[in-house]
């Protein structure tokens, strides 16, 4: 379905802030204007659901999350930064995959199955996007995903 992504994204936080249970603050990136993208919407919940709950999980107390959204050739961009511990380089590739999790005693402590990330890529590549992380030990990780954007004029309408 065709949806303003600006209004769901502005939702999705909004959500998330009212269940906030740690000291944790986050921040938001996003144009002031109108961006429409065709997604399934219960989907695309999940995939921020499941981003945006391990930036929570991974972040220090007081630690700030940033959401930014990035109109790139014809593509947007959903940026979920933290401050958290953060990901070796060389385990970067592997948290997309099933079952994966950095650092068993750490991961054990905080809990999951490590299937959040693997789903969430399942979910971005059936909307022909694509998903990827960006991290520094210690000093936090950033993950993104980019959608389709639909054209202003000529994309169909429904
Ligand atoms: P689940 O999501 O199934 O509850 P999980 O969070 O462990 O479990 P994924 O969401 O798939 O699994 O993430 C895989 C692994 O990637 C995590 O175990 C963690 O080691 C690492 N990881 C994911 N996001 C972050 C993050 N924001 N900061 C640091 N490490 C992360
Ligand atoms: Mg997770």
């Amino acid at each position: 379905e065709r949806v303003n992504y600006t209004d769901f994204i502005h939702h999705v936080v909004d959500r998330f802030e009212l269940n906030l249970k740690e000291d944790i603050t986050i921040t938001r990136d996003i144009p002031n204007r109108n961006y429409y993208v065709w997604i399934d919407k219960d989907k695309i919940i999940q995939v921020l659901d499941n981003i945006i709950s391990n930036a929570i999980k991974y972040s220090p107390e007081g630690g700030e999350i940033i959401v930014q959204v990035v109109e790139e050739k014809h593509q947007l961009l959903t940026k979920i930064s933290d401050e958290g511990v953060g990901i070796p380089e060389k385990n970067l590739d592997k948290i997309f995959d099933r079952f994966y999790r950095v650092d068993k005693a750490r991961s054990r402590q905080l809990g999951g199955t490590g299937l959040g990330l693997a789903i969430a890529k399942e979910l971005i590549e059936a909307h022909d996007g694509e998903v990827w992380a960006n991290s520094k030990e210690h000093e936090g990780t950033t993950i993104t995903f980019r959608l389709p954007l639909m054209q202003k004029k000529r994309g169909h309408r429904k």
